[in-house]
């Protein structure tokens, strides 16, 4: 038992000091490369337009450096590397007719989902975790060449979402940074809990994620943490795409409710939680959630309440315009074989994730972005700030909720904007984002922790 626990720790040291952004080609002369070697070169880049933070002042004609996986310095004009004092050979990128910014955030996916793995497929019966981990990988490259450098996965098989994670982050497949919930805390027959199977199958999932009664939630709280969360995810409502008959109000009592924020926050993890129904957005917001996923059906008394505790809003708009916004499109849509239960469910939903955002501008919630790819196809992430341009947001209000927004609602101190320090997390779009908020899907250049994934519009293979 000893001996296996150092064990354990050697190799986690061990892979410690092979951290992102220190990845080296670690070979004698002569020898091959580790295939899946990346590195955060010293990189001088040439940008037409600088936006170090949305909202900020544009630097037209502006050179950033970046070293270690880091934002070195920011400098007016174009400097060449003997200006900068850096070697002749440092790496030069011309972005000098793009528009660059801070790489984007999406605070709500669930990336080993969609794709051929998509909701009502049999695949979940039939399929190990692994195999939702190299699903999750593919979704997770089309994430990150959309110019999304940063998810937030909440809601994957423990075992396939935290391999994933790690496996981006240490360098032996591409993809963006990400913070992982693992499966979530629901009570039993939550939208957390396995529905519509027979007793066996139900019986033989794993229950570690559901609890009943304060003490059981702070237990399945600290496993989640235990097992591998970044961040706890929460249901404190019902959901819709779950064939569930108990509705989409509160199920979680708020003496449940406490306990899961305070095991949490104690942990030092961000809470956050799914919830549709107004009586469960209000109880988790008194409870002292970080911030409420979705929240259908707020109204303006819950919007007021979430702005003065400071509770950031993640709306996920772009995936009901995807499924269908009227019950005429949703009978059209890609849904319209799904159970009847949650049929009924995204019916009665139409257009109220956009009359809820055009609420939240109008009160001043706190928003950060967050779509349910998914259930929307990933890669197309950026809609979502569409969505809320269309619901009266300016551009840059827009981009903020996918940056220095998206950075506070998680508690990442070190991205969402470009200054000395943060990390080197930097896109280039080919258009104006200010004068035009389509140009967020025109992605030509991607760095994330200083390393090159996307350049000339085209994945980096070196
Ligand atoms: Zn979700």
């Amino acid at each position: 038992m000893r001996l296996s626990k150092f064990l354990a720790f050697s190799v986690c040291a061990a892979l410690a000091l092979a951290a992102p952004g220190v990845a080296q080609r670690n070979v004698e002369p002569g020898q091959p490369a580790h295939p899946t070697a990346r590195t955060a070169l010293p990189t001088i880049i040439h940008a037409g337009h600088l936006m170090t933070e949305p909202g900020a002042q544009v630097m037209v004609n502006a050179t950033l450096v970046a070293m270690d996986g880091k934002v070195h310095s920011v400098h007016e004009g174009f400097r060449n590397a003997a200006e900068l004092g850096l070697p002749p050979d440092t790496r030069l990128v011309d972005l000098s007719s793009k528009y660059v910014l801070p790489g984007f955030m999406d605070l709500h996916v669930h990336i080993t989902s969609g794709g051929i793995a998509a909701r009502g497929s049999s695949l979940r019966m039939q399929q190990e975790d692994a195999f939702f981990a190299l699903n999750g990988y593919t979704n997770a490259l089309a994430t990150l060449m959309a110019g999304f450098t940063t998810i937030r996965d909440l809601g994957a098989p423990n075992a396939a979402i935290f391999s994933l994670r790690d496996a981006i982050k240490y360098g032996v497949v591409p993809g963006p940074n990400i913070i992982a919930a693992g499966e979530g805390i629901s009570p039993t027959n939550g939208h957390g809990d396995s529905h519509g199977l027979r007793r066996a199958f139900l019986d033989a999932e794993s229950h570690d994620n559901v609890c009943d009664g304060a003490d059981d939630c702070r237990r399945a709280t600290r496993a989640a943490i235990k097992y591998g969360a970044d961040v706890i995810k929460v249901h404190v409502t019902g959901g819709v795409l779950d064939p569930s008959d108990a509705g989409t109000e509160q199920q979680f009592t708020d003496e449940e409710l406490r306990a899961i924020v305070e095991a949490g926050h104690s942990m030092g993890r961000r809470v956050t939680t799914h919830a549709h129904g107004k009586g469960g957005i209000d109880a988790a917001v008194r409870a002292g959630y970080d911030s409420i996923e979705h929240a259908m059906w707020a109204d303006e008394e819950s919007l007021r309440l979430m702005r003065q505790h400071g509770t950031y809003l993640i709306p996920t708009v772009w995936p009901i315009t995807w499924v269908g916004d009227t019950p005429e499109k949703v009978l059209r849509g890609p849904m319209r074989d799904i159970n009847p239960v949650s049929l009924g469910k995204l019916l009665r939903l139409g257009d109220q994730p956009k009359r809820l955002v055009r609420m939240a501008i109008r009160i001043g919630t706190p928003i950060a972005l967050g779509t349910d790819s998914g259930i929307s196809p990933h890669g197309t992430n950026a809609q979502e700030m569409v969505e809320y341009v269309e619901a009266g947001m300016t551009p840059v209000e827009a981009l903020r909720t996918a940056t220095v927004n998206a950075a506070d609602a998680a508690g990442l101190q070190d991205r969402g904007k470009l200054a000395p320090g943060m990390a080197a997390d930097i896109i280039a779009l080919d258009g104006d984002p200010t004068a035009d908020i389509n140009a967020v899907s025109s992605v030509s250049f991607v760095m994330r922790d200083g390393i090159v994934f996307k350049r000339d519009g085209a994945e980096v293979k070196e």
